[in-house]
């Protein structure tokens, strides 16, 4: 566990990975449907406010890119003399580390944001990076999310609208290409998967790809179903990365260690594939929800992916959902 991540998520003076983690060895890593809805019912709020006071972590990678950690999703910067081009806002409250860490790479303005998709952990920061000059792209369903009130059911948490300046001027429905900074940066629309709006963001000249929340390295993912996303969807844009990446690919996840690669990558789609085939065969065999969670379909991976955010019986629920 590396120290920003250690912070990342605390609050009131405890860590939430370190609170799921004890809540895991306290229960044997399985708590009832209705624990799992307290306990994400908060998420939100839990990000938010640790993001206040969390540190930025630089990751300089090649070609004038890198990634920044600590502000909900990994955030990549292209710099050069068109200006700083972003992959996804991060949130709000982690600005002014965000703007120091900035800084420290170039003193080129802020003029491109992308969103991977419409998620507030990803697209929080819309707002300010609009006001210091960025113009915003995204897939078309990411700003049809962003522009009404959204619900997330499986966060029982309700989104308003975002402000005029955080929504995205410019979209796109299946993929566009990007000229800045003398780099081509290729978009790409997953179709369905974490949510129904997710984008791949790859640097081609650099051979970089930051996949959004399709893939989370080395933790359980959130799938929101709320907004289209499915299991088999995530499976689905886990293959499409495989596909598009080599073993000199450098992989941004959305969430987990920001600086990944394709052996990584393959073991979180062998991951969701089996847990996907283990909770769909109790479902078939006519087990409830709660059933299916007792019988910890996860359990042969939860030492690895089940420390972070999203716990072996969130987990669980979420596939069972889709399968
Ligand atoms: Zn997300």
């Amino acid at each position: 566990m590396t120290p920003a991540r250690r912070h990342f998520f605390s609050r009131r003076g405890f860590c939430l990975c370190c609170l799921g983690s004890a809540t895991f060895a306290a229960t044997g890593g399985w708590l009832t449907p209705s624990q799992v809805f307290a306990e994400a019912r908060n998420l939100v709020d839990l990000i938010r406010s640790e993001a206040a006071k969390a540190p930025i972590k630089m990751h300089k990678l090649r070609s004038n890119v890198s990634v920044l950690e600590g502000s909900g999703g990994n955030i990549a910067v292209l710099t050069g003399s068109d200006g700083k081009l972003l992959i996804d806002a991060g949130i709000t409250a982690s600005r002014p580390r965000i703007v120091e860490a900035l800084a420290s790479l170039s003193s080129d303005p802020i003029k491109h944001l992308i969103n991977t998709h419409w998620h507030f952990d990803h697209a929080d920061g819309n707002e300010w990076l609009h006001g210091e000059g960025a113009t915003i792209l995204a897939h078309e369903n990411t700003r049809k999310h962003l522009t009404i009130a959204q619900r997330v059911e499986d966060w029982k948490f309700d989104f308003p609208p975002s402000p005029f300046g955080a929504i995205p001027s410019d979209v796109f429905a299946a993929d566009r290409i990007v000229k800045v900074n003398g780099s081509t940066v290729a978009l790409k629309y997953y179709g369905p998967a974490h949510t129904d709006g997710d984008i791949s963001v790859a640097f081609t000249d650099a051979d970089i790809l930051h996949t959004g929340d399709t893939y989370w390295n080395g933790i359980y993912p959130f799938i929101d179903y709320s907004t289209g996303g499915s299991i088999d969807g995530s499976i689905h844009a886990a293959d499409a990365n495989l596909a598009a990446t080599t073993d000199r690919t450098i992989i941004i996840p959305g969430h987990g260690r920001p600086v990944s690669n394709r052996s990584e990558l393959n073991d979180f789609r062998d991951m969701l594939v089996a847990i996907r085939d283990n909770v769909a065969t109790l479902k078939k065999r006519g087990r409830s929800l709660d059933e299916t969670i007792a019988a910890k379909p996860t359990a042969a991976y939860d030492a690895k992916w089940g420390q972070f955010l999203i716990n072996p019986a969130f987990f669980t629920r979420l596939v069972y959902e889709g399968v």
